[in-house]
């Protein structure tokens, strides 16, 4: 990782999760999920309106620190309008670059904006941090009842 995009990342994080992106509760979500990392505190719902296999809105709402806000403001921007099949290659390609895989990272371009979190993967304690909201959003596409936690 270059210093550019280290310091990239930062304000990024900074930047999200100062002002979160779709922070709200859709008023046509038809579908919700919980989410919990109890190693940082981070507490996470997703809401999605979902038709069909499409995404067409969501929203997500929750407390914790700077970098899983960051994500869950980001991964809402990145899967509104998507399919869900679209969503679940997302979150593949997301989570091998948090966890520091060397393919992902060097086609991170490929992530767009979310290429940032390539920085999560040289703090391993904080890659649930980062994935807290897709794992919500994943839950909520299956449309899982029970909330979901990093530690299972
Ligand atoms: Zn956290």
């Amino acid at each position: 990782m270059t210093d550019d995009l280290g310091q990239l990342y930062q304000e990024v994080i900074l930047e999200h999760s100062k002002a979160p992106r779709n922070y709200r509760k859709p008023e046509s979500a038809n579908r919700e999920a919980e989410g919990y990392n109890p190693l940082c505190g981070d507490r996470c719902t997703v809401f999605l309106d979902v038709e069909g296999d499409a995404i067409k809105d969501i929203g997500f709402q929750g407390s914790g620190c700077a970098i899983s806000r960051a994500s869950a403001s980001m991964m809402t921007q990145s899967v509104k309008g998507k399919t869900k099949a679209e969503a679940a290659r997302l979150f593949e390609e997301f989570h091998r670059l948090v966890t520091g895989d060397e393919k992902a990272i060097a086609s991170a371009q490929d992530l767009g904006k979310l290429a940032v979190f390539a920085g999560v993967s040289k703090f391993p304690a904080r890659v649930k941090c980062a994935t807290l909201a897709w794992h919500t959003l994943q839950s909520a596409l299956e449309n899982k009842h029970e909330p979901v936690s990093t530690e299972e």
